[in-house]
């Protein structure tokens, strides 16, 4: 007989027989308040009706025409919602199915546009899972761990984690621009450098917000020296950090934006948008794939991206997560475990430490684990693995976050 897998044995003790807005119903019986969203995905919430029914229409019509053969109605029609709310500029669209898809289709254009072969990364950043993504990620070196060597081209420098550098976010800001610069004087020169590449919030690094004098920092030098700047919102994008796309909270514009996860409530779909002049430098069959852009996918995202604007999921996301950090916060004045708690919108990160300040692994460990217990199912993070990251749906309403203040606060 066969059996899953070690990796798969290892996976959470809750098995889901139905799910529907922010809550999983378990073949236990039992009711999960789910702060996980599938990592950030199912955006609209569990099985939203009218992306089920944009879905289920969609598959009675057409399920696949691969998009360089045949186009598609869904995906003309979800080129024309994402051109509502992509910066100016960003005119031109494709799509893969994954995040790390996404990520390595941008990596090679920046590379195919400016014939330069470095990528700057940041530390603590994550990227995925393939081989190029994970050399990418720098989130820890569990990721890239046995399966060696990686890409080449790839450097990284410093990214302003104020908290653990025991500054204020100015000086942590300065210095790692600092930092930055001297790279490019000692070690990779800005003129061999194709692109930045960077997270608005850190996503697995430690649900960080990038300090907006970090970003400015990087667009004014990617303009100085012919840099792209890609931003990766595969995890921050479509309303889940309070602003419909991450960057916004730094007001500055990408050159190349990659988005995944909540675009679609759960169906897999990622989109990659430049300027249409960029998109151009890459030669024809140099990106996409077989599945890129499926047709239920897209239909699903036409209906995610309707149901955010119809339903003011946005200010939703907003609103909760002030809610949600103000609650955190009351629970980390009464647990001196707790360092840190921050994050944009309904992305909340919960940093746990020793009474010296060192990070608290087996506290986060231990805390998440619990939270299963009094029926909220959370998730650690970080480089070093004692943050707890509380990541709900954008439908949540206030009392569910109430809820869950109240389960998580039981669990610490
Ligand atoms: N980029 C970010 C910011 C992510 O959070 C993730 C996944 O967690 C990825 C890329 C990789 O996406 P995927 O797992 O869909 O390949």
């Amino acid at each position: 007989m066969t059996s899953l897998s070690p990796v798969l044995k290892q996976a959470t003790p809750v098995v889901v027989d139905h799910a529907s807005g922010c809550w999983i119903h378990g073949t236990d019986g039992r009711d999960y308040l789910d702060f996980t969203t599938g990592i950030g995905v199912t955006s609209t919430g569990h099985c939203h009706p009218k992306v089920v029914a944009a879905a289920s229409e969609q598959a009675g019509k057409i399920i696949h025409a691969q998009y360089t053969t045949v186009m598609h109605q869904p995906l003309l029609a979800l080129t024309e919602k994402l051109g509502e709310v992509l910066p100016a500029g960003l005119d031109s669209v494709f799509y893969a199915n994954s995040g790390s898809e996404a990520v390595e289709a941008s990596v090679r254009l920046a590379r195919m546009a400016t014939g330069r072969p470095n990528i700057m990364v940041f530390q603590g950043g994550f990227h995925g899972r393939t081989v190029a993504a994970a050399t990418l990620t720098t989130a820890g070196t569990r990721f890239s761990a046995g399966f060696s060597p990686l890409m080449g081209g790839v450097h990284m420098a410093p990214f302003p984690y104020a908290y653990r550098y025991g500054w204020d976010e100015q000086a942590a800001v300065d210095f790692c621009l600092r930092e930055l610069d001297y790279l490019f004087a000692t070690r990779t020169g800005a003129n061999e450098t194709a692109a930045f590449l960077i997270e608005p919030a850190l996503g697995d690094g430690g649900y960080l917000p990038t300090p907006p004098a970090f970003l400015q920092g990087l667009r004014e030098r990617a303009d100085e020296h012919g840099i792209v700047l890609i931003l990766d919102e595969v995890q921050a994008g479509c309303g889940r950090t309070g602003k419909f796309w991450g960057h916004e909270h730094a007001g500055i514009s990408p050159d190349v934006l990659i988005t995944a996860k909540g675009i679609a409530s759960g169906f897999p779909i990622s989109a990659i948008a430049a300027s249409a002049e960029l998109m151009g430098k890459a030669w024809p069959g140099s990106q996409g794939g077989t599945y890129g852009g499926n047709a239920v996918a897209a239909a699903a995202g036409v209906a995610t991206l309707g149901v955010i604007e119809e339903e003011g999921l946005v200010e939703n996301s907003r609103a909760r997560g002030e809610q949600l950090q103000a609650g955190l916060k009351q629970i980390q004045a009464k647990h001196p475990v707790i360092g840190d708690v921050r994050g944009y919108g309904l992305m909340q990160g919960i940093e746990f430490t020793d009474a010296d300040g060192n990070a608290d692994a087996a506290t986060a460990a231990r805390v998440q684990q619990t939270t299963t217990k009094y029926d909220l199912l959370s998730l650690t993070c970080g480089p070093l693995g004692n943050v707890v990251r509380l990541i709900p749906a954008l439908v949540i309403s206030e009392e569910e976050v109430d809820e869950g203040l109240k389960r998580f606060a039981a669990a610490c």
